[in-house]
């Protein structure tokens, strides 16, 4: 098989156009080639007057040798993706555990399970079916489960997401996920699209898939159960502790891959007690912003928004201000709704979702500052997330303590205004939203960034102008505020046989990386015989 590389080709095109320009693009007959299929697909829309696909493809086509010595290797190339495996090994006297079944957890697992190491899963929130009537409970009602909620429970924080799987990573597992979640119910398009999403609605039943393929391969998942106590002799796991229905449970075992998240704070508490090596990391916080999607597209597809061809526009920006700060655009959601994502009573966090149609009214995007080590007070390795819960307990206040959330208009945080009604912008945010002055929750230098860096954000998209773009706060989990530290062999410095992964111990940012870090890591436990 051959790959042709960044063909172009017209909105609404046809596969048979894309079969001839294929067969044109390397000077054979269309009927020369006997099997096509997309392997990469974005949109171009750099030009205004001329929106259009680049496509790759790749096919099986007559005197391929001949073909790849005609074109230069980025233009047309072999085809050759490699199977990914894992060796299949002997169960052990002790099966490893998996604390979490988010992305990491749940990848950590399976390849554990397919390797034959029978894995056992420890989840604090409950299986999805149960987790989703929780989340629209608190959506509908301001009803808060503090053990199953957004951020806990069968799929993790990423469940009730966008379903996103762009990475900033490289890496061939990546390959390899993405060939599990179509197995396990995802739409095959992830697998060419070059802006990969699953959509929530088709992610609860692709984790489910997963669940029972681990469980099919002699592994078990036990919701409901925290992980309280890691069992050691001298710096060794021997075993793990959970709680379950107000009862103690013990394992023995000598792996446990710790996959818990950014929103465990009293996990993370419990592994400072126990003198785990853990270290404060660059995070961010910030808000979320609304806009009309009709908005978004007319901005980014001019004359071209609205034809069925194009998919609802998507975007990401940064701009950086003379004090050093930047305000960025994170985890945008096109034709999305802006999630109640709190795990504690009485705070509120946003977070943004979509389904795979991907079409509500509004686009949404977290609009983020960074926060270093430096602007934390004192050495406490969880300083980060204590700063995190403050601004999420102010925003609980500021939003009338029903788990409403502050939001303003866009024209209100430039003018030091504050509005009582909205205009062309509805927020999503369920329970509810309140009026409050937003900036006043943050530390100066988050609000005076958001301030200053709004209208650089103009210059670079026009919708980012429009003063009744609704924000709503506070945005504070995007990313964790502390790394559990790791030697070479991914181990806790601390502790031989606990493997800190995924985003929550400071090795992951989003989905996919967090996926590839719980295979790393079910690696390691595979190699660690
Ligand atoms: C609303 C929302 C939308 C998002 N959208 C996207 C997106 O579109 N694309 C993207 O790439 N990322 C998105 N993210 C971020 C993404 O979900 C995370 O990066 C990812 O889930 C991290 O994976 P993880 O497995 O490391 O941790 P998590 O997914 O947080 O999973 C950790 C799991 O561990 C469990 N746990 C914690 N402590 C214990 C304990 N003591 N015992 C037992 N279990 C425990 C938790 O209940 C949880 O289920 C979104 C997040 C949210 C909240």
């Amino acid at each position: 098989m051959i790959r042709i590389n960044d063909i172009y080709m017209p909105l609404g095109y046809t596969d048979e156009m894309l079969a001839e320009r294929s067969a044109k693009a390397i000077g054979v007959k269309r009927s020369d080639i006997s099997e096509l299929h997309l392997a990469k697909r974005s949109v171009d829309a750099r030009k205004k007057n001329d929106i259009h696909f680049t496509v790759s493809v790749e096919l099986k086509v007559r005197n391929e040798a001949a073909i790849l010595k005609k074109y230069p290797p980025n233009k047309v190339c072999p085809a050759n993706e490699q199977a990914y495996s894992v060796p299949h090994l002997s169960p052990r006297a002790h099966r490893p555990v998996v604390i979490g079944f988010g992305p990491a957890g749940m990848f950590a697992a399976l390849c554990l399970a397919q390797s034959g190491l029978a894995p056992i899963v420890l989840e604090r929130g409950s299986d999805v079916d149960t987790r989703t009537a929780a989340v629209d409970n608190f959506r509908k009602n301001g009803i808060l489960s503090a053990h199953t909620n957004v951020q806990f429970g069968e799929g993790g924080a990423g469940t009730f997401s966008d379903g996103k799987l762009t990475t900033g990573i490289r890496d061939p597992r990546i390959r390899h996920i993405f060939r599990e979640l179509v197995r396990f119910g995802a739409p095959e398009e992830i697998l060419y699209s070059a802006k990969p999403h699953i959509g929530t609605d088709i992610l609860r039943n692709v984790v489910k898939a997963l669940r029972g393929e681990i469980k099919a391969l002699g592994g078990d998942v036990i919701f409901d159960a925290k992980m309280t106590v890691i069992l050691r002799k001298d710096d060794k796991v021997t075993g793990a502790v959970y709680e379950k229905d107000g009862r103690e449970t013990e394992l023995m075992t000598d792996n446990i891959i710790l996959a818990i998240g950014h929103s465990a704070r009293d996990t993370f508490g419990y592994l400072r007690e126990q003198d785990i090596a853990m270290e404060r990391k660059i995070f961010a916080m910030g808000v979320r912003i609304e806009h009309l999607q009709e908005d978004v597209n007319r901005s980014l597809y001019g004359n071209f928004a609205g034809l069925p061809a194009l998919p609802p526009a998507e975007y990401k920006y940064a701009v950086h201000l003379p004090d050093g700060r930047s305000l960025y655009t994170f985890c945008m959601c096109p034709g999305g709704y802006i999630m109640a994502a709190a795990s504690e009573p009485e705070t509120v966090v946003t977070n943004g979702m979509s389904l795979h149609a991907r079409d509500a009214v509004n686009a949404n995007s977290a609009l983020l500052v960074n926060v270093t080590p430096e602007d934390l007070n004192g050495d406490d390795p969880l300083a980060g997330a204590a700063l995190q819960r403050s601004i999420e307990k102010a925003a609980f206040i500021s939003g009338g303590s029903d788990y409403s959330a502050p939001v303003t208009l866009a024209g209100d945080l430039l003018g030091s205004r504050l509005s009582d009604h909205f205009g062309k912008v509805k927020p999503s945010y369920l329970p509810g939203v309140r009026f409050a002055r937003i900036d006043e929750l943050f530390p100066g230098f988050i609000a005076e960034t958001l301030r200053d860096g709004l209208p650089l954000l103009a210059r670079k998209a026009d919708f980012f102008a429009e003063p009744e773009a609704v924000i709503t706060a506070p945005e504070t989990r995007s990313s964790s505020p502390v790394r559990i530290i790791r030697g070479p062999e991914l181990c806790s410095l601390s502790l031989r046989g606990l493997y800190p992964c995924g985003e929550g111990a400071g090795h992951a940012g989003g989905i996919v990386s967090a996926a590839v870090d719980g295979i790393k890591c079910a690696e390691a436990v595979i190699g660690n015989g």
